[in-house]
């Protein structure tokens, strides 16, 4: 007589809800606890998803032999009652506001896709990060749920406007979770439209969601609500990984640092110039001249004009129609050219042709590091002959900004020139530095 076959384990584990605390015994006698996860479209069969207590998340294949047992849910003590947007906080001190716009540092990993996606409530965020208010108090405010590729300049213009309310409402300093992919050009944009910032403004961002348990969010969130809490500007900057330590942290000027790297966590860099400062475990050292804070209120100083301009990267055989179709309806373009602000001579043309219908036409470098100088070859002299500005070292992405900025100010080209020309919040020097010589 035979005996009936045990029930198959697979079963059992493929109707336990989300959620669930679980333990799994191998045959082998290896025990897995956590808490089952949704599969995602690449989990293989009979694989459960467990989240493990140390936060990684492992695929546990059940085999005929496996052990299964449902364990109670269990209370997570670090974890605290989440603080509504707005809602007072139990906590003394200066108030950090957290404005969050999604990006991979307000991100989870999306089950139903294996990508990620960002998340849309206070509470959520707090989950993720139960250690936000362990110095002091944070309001965390939802502004958006984008990944940055997704942010537009209107949204910049909003962002702007959240930071006021934020002062405003008594905040010390302002935190912006931001993805990393364009942080730069959030961050330049606000340089431009914030004015009288009586605190610091810092766009924080992650290169891994903080559902992995290589994270940088958690790191980079705290040590940006620590320079919003304590640090002496008045200025917007942007702080990621100095390196890849997990203890140093690089407080960059926010209309002079670039995602220079498309994964590392110590992707960003100021350019031509050195970061502001550090934060390094939990102390501030400020290397350079910094806009101190303005007492009072802060504002937004006009808006933008999103539609009247342009970025536009010159490249060999970009050819000058195209070019020109691209600026064709704009009052203003920022060129990206070669070396030291360079356009091949077939641009000419049509440059002059826009230049005199109105148009601004700004020049910067496709380098990554340096100034433009008209005054070398032939080709900058003819430009520059021509009416074309030339915009020292500012970087492409912050001179757009500004553009933007400058034709939401004025409709007048004599006027919007003479902005895009003047320093404004430390983004372009006119000055030649030692090492620049030739
Ligand atoms: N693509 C993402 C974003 O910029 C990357 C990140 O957040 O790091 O939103």
């Amino acid at each position: 007589m035979g005996t009936d076959p045990a029930p198959d384990p697979w079963e059992v584990a493929r109707h336990w809800p989300v959620e669930q605390r679980v333990e799994i015994t191998a045959s082998d006698g290896t025990v897995w606890t956590g808490r089952v996860m949704p599969p995602h479209r690449l989990t293989g069969e009979r694989v459960l998803v467990l989240k493990l207590d140390s936060g990684y998340n492992v695929g546990v294949r059940i085999e005929p032999g496996t052990r299964l047992r449902a364990l109670p849910a269990e209370p997570r003590p670090d974890r605290p009652a989440p603080v509504p947007s707005g809602s007072a906080s139990p906590i003394s001190g200066p108030i950090v506001a957290l404005l969050t716009t999604g990006g991979t540092i307000a991100s989870r990993v999306d089950y139903a896709t294996g990508g990620v996606r960002p998340v849309r409530t206070a509470a959520e965020i707090l989950g993720f990060y139960p250690k936000l208010e362990r110095e002091g108090p944070v309001r965390i405010v939802p502004v958006l749920d984008r990944l940055s590729e997704n942010i537009t300049p209107e949204d910049w213009v909003r962002i702007a406007h959240e930071v006021v309310r934020a002062f405003g409402e008594g905040a010390r300093g302002v935190v912006i979770a931001h993805g990393t992919d364009t942080m730069g050009y959030t961050a330049a944009a606000l340089g431009f439209l914030l004015v009288d910032l009586p605190g610091p403004v810092v766009l924080v961002g992650a290169q891994r969601s903080p559902d992995r348990p290589s994270s940088d969010g958690p790191e980079n969130l705290a040590a940006a609500v620590g320079v919003a809490r304590t640090a002496p500007l008045g200025e917007v900057v942007v702080l990621m990984h100095a390196d890849l330590s997990d203890h140093r942290f690089a407080i960059h000027r926010g209309s002079r640092v670039r995602k220079m790297h498309s994964t590392r966590r110590d992707a960003f860099r100021s350019r031509n110039i050195p970061p502001l400062g550090y934060w390094t475990e939990g102390q501030l050292e400020l290397t350079g001249p910094v806009r101190p804070p303005r007492p009072g209120l802060p504002r937004v100083d006009g808006g933008l004009d999103p539609g009247a301009g342009a970025l536009l990267w010159l490249y060999p055989g970009l050819t000058p129609e195209r070019a020109a179709a691209a600026c064709e309806g704009l009052r203003g373009v920022i060129l990206a050219g070669t070396g030291l602000g360079h356009a091949s001579e077939v641009h000419l043309p049509w440059i002059r042709a826009a230049l005199a219908r109105g148009m601004v036409v700004g020049m910067t470098t496709q380098c990554l590091e340096g100034r433009v100088d008209p005054y070398v070859y032939s080709t900058g002299r003819e430009l520059v002959d021509a009416g074309v500005l030339y915009l020292e070292d500012m970087l492409p992405e912050a001179a757009y900004a500004k553009l933007l900025w400058a034709l939401g100010q004025s409709r007048d080209p004599a006027e919007v020139r003479r902005r895009l020309l003047a320093d404004r919040c430390g983004e372009l020097d006119g000055r030649r530095r030692p090492e620049e010589s030739p």
